[in-house]
């Protein structure tokens, strides 16, 4: 049985442990991989969530409802800007009543706030003055946004071509900008490179603590529909959405609130998707994943780093992977916005998936997420 002392036990000295070897790191941690192995780190611990610690205490906003599943010391101020918290839509596609999920209603206009005010939070409890990252905007922005809040300076690695307001929107919170060319690969590659050579690496694929953060959109979802739903379709990238929802309803099973997991869906990019070329061909899909160019640069991720992890999530889920051509991203984006939804290219992508997947599943409840506000592309 789950007891709100081992609930909190999650609050552990060394919260992070490589995939690979075990080993375990600080909150601060700030090396990328594994210092050992090179191995990706993970928490230490699964999320444990608790229906009595959630804070409903009035001036206690979005996410911060749900700091007892953060493995967070308990004195750690939290670093917010009114995070979490998004409105649950319902909307008519197809005849059937979808509900979307408004994430691109947060306070830099994209689900990346939800994890980088846990890691900033973590970060500035251990101690940690200076911190770099890559991104092609959206977590840029998040992170510049929340170092800025907390009081820390950041260092930003972004594509060439990111579109123009995102990079702004990282300048104007104070961060350097470091535009390195060529592919969204290049710019990471970047990152790392300074990392190697000292610097603080707070990359929000990199840190674990993001998945505690993102994992509350899987709690504010049950909350917001009172039963979890049967299927979750959102854009994947990296897929630290899609494993933090994964998370966060494997907490709520466990705690014993919901009796299934939701079916994953993560659509990606046909022009970039190794997390669908993987999952319907196997290893050998690998070697068909590509680079390519896609209006979808939020997803424009050909390594994930989390890939394995993310596949046997949406596996476990009884969930599958999609992949979407580039002129129904376009038109999705447009349909998306007749129903009122002011969404990004990347969130678009799940558009043209909707359709189909509600004709395969009649009566099934649908959660969408629409992870990035239109704001932030450029205008044509
Ligand atoms: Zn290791």
């Amino acid at each position: 049985m789950t007891t709100a002392a081992s609930a909190t036990s999650v609050a552990s000295p060394l919260p992070f442990k490589c995939t690979n070897c075990g080993r375990l790191q600080p909150l601060s941690y700030g090396g990328g991989g594994c210092p050992v192995c090179g191995g990706v780190l993970d928490l230490a611990a699964p999320l444990v969530f608790d229906p009595a610690q959630v804070d409903r205490r009035a001036g206690i906003a979005g996410l911060w409802r749900y700091r007892h599943t953060f493995p967070l010391p308990s004195e750690a101020e939290p670093v917010t800007l009114g995070e979490g918290g998004t409105p649950l839509v319902a909307a008519e596609v197809a005849g059937r009543r979808v509900h979307f999920k408004l994430e691109y209603l947060q306070p830099t206009g994209s689900f990346k706030d939800r994890g980088m005010a846990v890691s900033f939070t973590a970060l500035r409890a251990g101690g940690v003055t200076e911190t770099l990252e890559d991104s092609s905007g959206n977590a840029g922005a998040a992170f510049a946004a929340y170092a800025a809040r907390a009081g820390i300076k950041a260092r930003v690695y972004v594509p060439a071509a990111a579109s123009g307001p995102k990079r702004a929107q990282i300048a104007a919170f104070g961060a350097e900008v470091v535009a390195v060319d060529g592919p969204r690969s290049k710019a990471a590659d970047a990152a790392l490179a300074a990392v190697k050579a000292g610097a603080h690496y707070g990359s929000h694929i990199y840190n674990p603590i993001g998945l505690a953060g993102n994992a509350t959109a899987a709690y504010e979802i049950w909350e917001q529909l009172g039963h979890a739903p049967e299927l979750v379709v959102l854009p994947a990238g990296h897929g630290t959405l899609l494993l933090g929802l994964s998370r966060g309803f494997k907490a709520l099973r466990a705690a014993g609130l919901i009796e299934r997991l939701p079916r994953l869906v993560g659509v990606q990019a046909l022009a970039c998707a190794p997390l669908w070329a993987v999952n319907r061909y196997g290893r050998e899909g690998l070697a068909m994943a590509k680079e390519g160019a896609t209006v979808a640069e939020g997803i424009r991720v050909v390594r994930p780093v989390r890939g394995d992890a993310v596949l046997a999530a949406v596996q476990e889920s009884g969930g599958t992977f999609a992949a979407v051509e580039e002129a129904d991203i376009v038109t999705g984006q447009n349909a998306l916005a007749r129903l009122g939804f002011y969404v990004e290219t990347t969130s678009a992508v799940v558009w043209a998936v909707l359709a189909p997947l509600l004709a395969e599943t009649p009566g099934a409840d649908v959660v969408v997420l629409l992870t990035g506000s239109g704001l932030k592309n450029q205008a044509a």
